[in-house]
């Protein structure tokens, strides 16, 4: 039984001293202990009962949330009474994700998927940066896959609607294990051979970002950068730590050679970014930045946090964007939009670079990206390790987006064997640098089962049941 206005207005007035009573108005009631058990009332208008029991009038429910690692990749498959289930995938780094996805089955158990915010109200405050917003994150975009499937419309629909028929992305060619290409050592000369390479393949596209920097691992000792080698001694996990420290000068040039080097291997045409960060102090970034001005990067990506720092420290982006002309970078590992807040509303930055299975979900996405237009800047998810259900999400979103919108990171999987166990991608997937939109129910993707089912662990082999 639900407690009248009046009864929620009394008790909500003064909490305290009216909890006696309210205890005694619950017995009145017929409210047992299981009422007081969840915790008290929640917000005015919404009584902890109501929010707690799935709705009464659903059409469809969540039967059960499903997690199994396939390749490295977490997938989560949520099941439904209706006979519809819905996908999403994680970055092919996160496999020890499987258990804390599985958790929210807690909150979400009978719950109507379609009536996504209200899912979400439910379980994004257990949310964080990078690596543990993922979780939220494609249970989100699996329930919009749902809902998709469950009104028949592609989920672009139901976030707006179409504005672009194609969809702009960008190879990150130094993580890409499919379009990439050899190189022959670290040299200036090295690097414009690979250029030539990568600028020539067949999916051209129009933006190459390259890790470089701090991030590549060029300026990471004391004889190519930083003064210091603080990490040479323990793994290389971008997860546990990375390396920051001061830039020598030789370190800075080195950098900026080698960007002229890929520069010049690209040649007129494409569009170079650089994820150089993060690790670089603000002065050095600040000279960097400066020195880089003549290639025209299109941007510069995460000098100062970025990756798995848990921060943001958006006065000292601000203070870098106002000293270059180089549009700065930053957000893959920021979790929600109320850590972009900072960001948007100081024009700390000039393009931002979620990731939609990090930040939340594709609709976090194009919450923030809306926000961000607004603010004049620009926006370029991130999504290298996202996989082809992470593909397809990124698809659906950049229908939607907003005229910010530059391009989002094409996802390549780690095993090629993806390609036979997805089905519903265009092939080729990509032409001219661009993917079509499609008009496929929901995400538009799904696993053929009997191809799929020979990578499952012995532990996930009822995934598809
Ligand atoms: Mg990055």
């Amino acid at each position: 039984m639900i407690l009248n206005k009046s009864q929620r207005i009394n008790i909500m007035n003064n909490k305290e001293s009216n909890r006696r009573d309210f205890i005694k108005t619950a017995s009145m009631c017929g409210l047992g202990a299981g009422v007081l058990g969840t915790g008290g009332l929640t917000h005015y208008g919404i009584d902890a009962e109501s929010f707690a029991k799935p709705p009464q009038n659903a059409k469809i429910r969540i039967t059960d949330i499903k997690v199994a690692i396939i390749g490295n990749s977490p997938v989560v498959r949520i099941k439904t009474d209706a006979g519809i289930d819905g996908l999403g995938q994680g970055e092919t780094t996160k496999p020890y994700l499987k258990s804390h996805i599985e958790y929210y089955n807690n909150f979400l158990i009978g719950e109507d998927p379609t009536n996504v915010e209200r899912c979400l109200m439910k379980i994004r405050r257990a949310g964080s940066f990078k690596p543990w917003g993922t979780s939220v994150s494609i249970i989100e975009t699996a329930l919009w896959d749902i809902a998709g499937k469950a009104a028949n419309l592609p989920v672009y629909k139901l976030m707006g609607g179409k504005i672009r028929d194609a969809i702009r992305c960008y190879n990150t060619a130094t993580s890409n294990l499919v379009w990439k290409a050899d190189r022959a050592g670290n040299t200036p000369k090295d690097w414009r051979d690979w250029a030539v390479k990568i600028k020539n393949q067949e999916p051209g596209f129009k933006i190459i970002k390259v890790g470089g920097g701090i991030h590549g691992g060029w300026t990471t000792t004391p004889q190519t950068g930083l003064y210091y080698d603080t990490m040479r001694s323990q793994s290389r996990s971008t997860v546990a730590q990375s390396r920051r420290g001061p830039l020598s000068g030789y370190g800075l040039n080195l950098t900026v050679e080698i960007v002229a080097a890929i520069k010049e291997g690209l040649g007129e045409g494409i569009d170079l970014a650089l994820d150089l960060g993060p690790g670089y102090m603000l002065a050095d970034a600040i000279r960097l930045s400066r020195a880089l001005e003549p290639y025209s990067p299109l941007w510069l990506e995460d000098m100062l946090t970025g990756d798995y720092y848990p921060w943001v420290h958006a006065d000292d982006y601000a203070e870098l964007t106002r000293s270059t002309t180089c549009p700065i970078f930053t957000g893959e590992q920021i979790y929600s939009r109320h850590h972009f807040r900072e960001l948007i509303e100081k024009n700390a930055i000039r393009v931002i670079g979620p990731d939609p299975a990090d930040v939340g979900g594709i609709y976090e996405m194009k919450w923030i990206a809306e926000f961000a237009d607004m603010h004049g800047i620009a926006i370029a998810p991130h999504g290298v390790f996202n996989g082809l259900i992470g593909l397809a999400a990124q698809v659906m979103l950049g229908a939607c987006m907003p005229e910010n919108f530059i391009a989002f990171e094409y996802p390549t999987p780690r095993e090629t064997w993806w390609f036979d166990i997805i089905e519903g991608l265009p092939h080729p997937i990509v032409k001219n640098g661009l993917v079509e939109v499609w008009d496929k129910p929901g995400l538009g993707v799904k696993f053929n089962v009997t191809a799929a089912k020979q990578f499952l662990r012995e532990e996930d082999k009822d995934f598809f049941d």
